[in-house]
């Protein structure tokens, strides 16, 4: 490998200099002071998802399951951030063959964070249950996750009485809907005011008028991701929460899994939302197996995937969001950046100094690599590309990155 290179690539090492290449080879990770310790260190596109819903409908059982899954566990230390966030390894069959080729000691997914909030009830908005205070620690998140009760079980009560997803659907989001509009009157006047002091700063026309367009839209019962006619860019340091994608999470029981007629119906209340249906007892069964064990239980359910990885596929496709891999003797590993970016922004995702300093990517094709064997032999066969600054990297693309620093 050459110096100043990371991606196929070992341990962080310290910075070499040789031959006019300098650098750092493998990844390096500098502690950073604002990131709890064992996480990952660089600018990583991460993808955060709020999990809502009724009480008792499954929430914590999922999350449990998310948080408890060994596998991810055991690579990263610090897997439960703060009691309500869990980092979830999006499961990529991919890593564990070039694990296999380049005889990595470890594998590395690309991760979900999953934020866990208290149960929001009708009124929350009004300040029934614990209120939407607790909105806030989903406010940053970039998708909501809503979890709906569609298993039957007398011993758990519902807090309407009866298991009805569309109305509990509907009351979720007219909370969600009543707390934007709140957020929106409490900062109008004040973007009113801004607007008026600077006449001549067409930022604060722009966000005076995308936030009474979202008003209205509110008013109206809609969310404001699904109305195009809002500039929601213009309003992100609102941090209102229905212009986030949301995932709807159905939780079913076990015998329903395999109801087509159940999902097509479910699937139905939510389009053209990405609708994910699962037993959250099942999913807290199977994050206790190993893989070989989990797969049979699901097999027996006639199921290909647990709920958890496709919550974690699904947030990274509602997301826009894709990975290129890296792989070495330390480490195989998956590195999440968003579609359309390109090979020095893909660097960045690794280390800034990557960036900064990127002279070229050394990318080949995780099918063709496969096709190949190993890197020598795709090499050969000429399907290992030399790219420049402006390459757009692809889902799949294996990288080492040259650079310069
Ligand atoms: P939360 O209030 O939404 O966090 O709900 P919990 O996860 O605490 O679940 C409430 C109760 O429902 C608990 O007793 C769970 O064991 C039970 N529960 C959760 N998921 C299922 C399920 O899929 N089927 C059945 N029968 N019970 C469930």
């Amino acid at each position: 490998m050459l110096p100043g290179s990371a991606g196929i690539g070992g341990e962080p090492r310290a910075p070499v200099r040789k031959a006019g290449w300098i650098g750092y080879v493998g990844v390096c990770r500098r502690p950073r002071t604002d990131r709890p310790p064992g996480r990952i260190d660089s600018d990583v596109v991460s993808l955060s998802i709020g999990i809502v819903g009724l009480p008792n409908v499954g929430k914590s059982t999922l999350f449990n399951a998310l948080t408890k899954n060994d596998a991810l566990a055991a690579n990263y230390p610090f897997a439960t951030i703060e009691p309500n966030v869990g980092v979830v390894g999006v499961p990529d069959a991919r890593l564990g063959a070039l694990a296999e080729m380049f005889g990595s000691a470890k594998v590395l997914p690309a991760t979900v964070d999953f934020v866990d909030i208290a149960g929001i009830v009708r009124g929350a908005s009004t300040g029934e249950g614990l209120g939407n205070k607790f909105l806030a620690n989903i406010r940053e998140s970039d998708a909501i996750c809503q979890v709906i009760r569609a298993f039957e079980d007398a011993d758990v009560t519902h807090v309407d009485g009866d298991v009805e997803p569309s109305r509990d659907i509907e009351t979720i989001n007219t909370e969600l809907i009543l707390a934007d509009l709140q957020t929106l009157e409490k900062a109008l006047p004040r973007l009113e005011k801004d607007a008026k002091r600077n006449a001549k700063d067409k930022d604060a026309q722009e966000l005076l008028r995308a936030a009474g367009q979202a008003q209205d839209i509110l008013d109206s019962g809609r969310s404001l991701y699904a109305a195009e006619s809002v500039d929601t860019d213009r309003l992100r340091e609102l941090s209102l929460l229905t212009v986030k994608p949301f995932i709807y999470v159905f939780n079913l029981d076990s015998g329903d899994l395999d109801n087509e007629a159940l999902r097509a119906k479910l699937q139905e209340l939510v389009a053209p939302a990405e609708a994910i249906f699962l037993d959250a007892k099942i999913e807290a069964e199977l994050a206790e197996l190993d893989e070989e064990e989990a797969q049979e239980l699901l097999e027996s359910m006639g199921q290909q995937e647990a709920g958890l990885a496709q919550l974690a596929r699904v947030g990274f496709a509602t997301l826009g969001l894709q990975t290129y891999l890296t792989a070495g003797p330390k480490e195989a590993r998956a590195w999440t950046i968003r579609k359309g970016a390109t090979a020095p922004e893909a660097a960045g995702v690794i280390h800034t100094d990557f960036q900064r300093g990127f002279i070229k990517a050394e990318v080949v094709s995780y099918d063709d690599l496969v096709a190949a064997g190993d890197m020598q032999a795709a090499r050969a066969a000429g399907k290992v590309r030399m790219e420049g600054k402006d390459y757009v990297m692809a889902d799949g693309d294996v990288v080492e990155f040259r650079f310069n620093v």
